[in-house]
């Protein structure tokens, strides 16, 4: 089933047992999952892949879990990819792709990392989990929680998208709303982890919410027939995905796959909140955490990111770029795209429509190099930025 070997820190080299629950390194780095890729290549071939269920689990031996049993799946995963000609005539860019997240459980990619962490905290016999979130993740890890029969607690800033809100209060999760950001509610989670014991789940404290996120990048090989796209663009909070889709192709390359240099990889963020790009354009390897942050795209209003680092390293090694959009580039985007592909992005999604066009104009994207845009979430999720949008139009 899995083939998961061990954990790892990417700063130190650290190697911890992965048969425990496991938060950070001693070093204060995120650790990530180690899978044994030589048996996998040697035992599962693409073929095998193909009459798989259409989620993330068909991928079940790149992921954690090791019995089938702990699996917390709510449909999850295997999101369309998205061949938005019209879009794509109107930017210049010939082979334009948008891979919709939209349809996951939930109405955002946060499902999977949920699906991933749950499962795993569930097979490793957590019996509460907790968080830090801007909103949707929130959402997730309350759905699948629920599904799992996890106790959930979540904080959030008390001007979260209300929908978050109520998402956390229907599946029952236990609510704190905190007058500040994301990062002023992870100190409130960190106050509970430490008097309460839960587990700590806040985004890359726990080594699996990338591997959830990783299929993203496994089903983007998969689609192109295991061939990788000339660039990915992702609008980067916590960076998670990223860093997630980064792994999956460096997993793929190392069995053999896929082959040759990964996509060139892009991060946007919102001119109001854009600590990745400042770090990116300085020249620096971790960010710096970023005042006063402040964007209706709530996905993206993240001051400091755990794993800047290798966010920055899968930007730098790639040859890719960060790019900064403003809101009103953002919602500009949003009604460009619903009107051209009848496509109801998230203003998180949105913003890499944003960039692909400032990246054609300024020539960094060729008209024909082959294109995907992570559309994080749908829009029927920001239903106060939909209004907005339809009434300035
Ligand atoms: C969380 C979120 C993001 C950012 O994801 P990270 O993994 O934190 O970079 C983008 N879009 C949406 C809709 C989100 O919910």
């Amino acid at each position: 089933m899995s083939y998961l070997d061990h954990l790892t820190c990417p700063r130190c080299t650290g190697r911890y047992d992965a048969g425990g629950l496991h938060n950070l390194c001693e070093c204060g780095s995120p650790l990530l999952a180690i899978y044994d890729l030589e048996r996998l290549a040697a035992n599962i071939r693409p073929s095998d892949l193909v009459n798989r269920p259409a989620n993330m689990w068909r991928y079940r031996e790149f992921l954690p879990v090791t019995d089938a049993e702990n699996i917390v799946s709510l449909g999850e995963g295997y999101t369309p990819m998205l061949r938005t000609a019209r879009l794509g005539r109107e930017l210049g860019l010939n082979q334009l792709w948008v891979k919709d997240e939209g349809l996951n459980p939930t109405g955002t990619f946060k499902a999977r990392g949920a699906s991933a962490g749950i499962s795993r905290a569930k097979e490793l016999g957590a019996t509460t989990v907790a968080m830090p979130t801007a909103g949707n993740a929130g959402g997730a890890w309350a759905a699948y929680g629920a599904c799992a029969g996890i106790q959930v607690h979540v904080a959030m800033p008390r001007d979260a998208p209300t929908i978050n809100v109520m998402e956390c209060r229907l599946y029952d999760a236990h609510l704190m709303l905190v007058d500040g950001l994301i990062s002023d509610a992870g100190k409130l989670i960190a106050q509970g982890v430490a008097e309460h014991g839960w587990f700590d789940a806040s985004t890359l404290k726990e080594p699996y919410r990338i591997e959830g996120k990783k299929t993203m990048g496994l089903e983007i090989a998969e689609f192109f027939d295991w061939h990788m796209p000339d660039v990915v663009i992702y609008p980067a909070g916590g960076g998670v995905g990223i860093i997630g889709i980064r792994k999956a192709l460096r997993e793929l390359r190392e069995m053999d796959w896929v082959s040759g240099p990964l996509p060139r990889m892009v991060v946007v963020q919102a001119s109001g909140c854009a600590p990745l790009v400042r770090a990116f354009d300085g020249g620096l390897d971790a960010s710096e955490f970023w005042q006063s942050a402040q964007t209706m795209a709530a996905g993206l209003r993240v001051p400091k990111a755990l794993g800047d680092f290798l966010v920055l390293q899968a930007v730098r090694e790639t040859e890719g770029t960060a790019v900064a959009v403003s809101d009103a580039e953002i919602e500009d985007a949003m009604r460009l795209v619903s009107r051209m592909d009848g496509l109801a992005m998230c203003p998180e999604g949105a913003a890499t429509v944003a960039a692909a066009k400032q990246l054609r104009d300024s020539g960094w994207l060729q008209a024909d190099e082959n294109v995907v845009l992570i559309n994080t979430g749908t829009a029927l999720k920001y239903p106060e930025v939909m209004n907005s949008i339809i009434a300035e139009s």
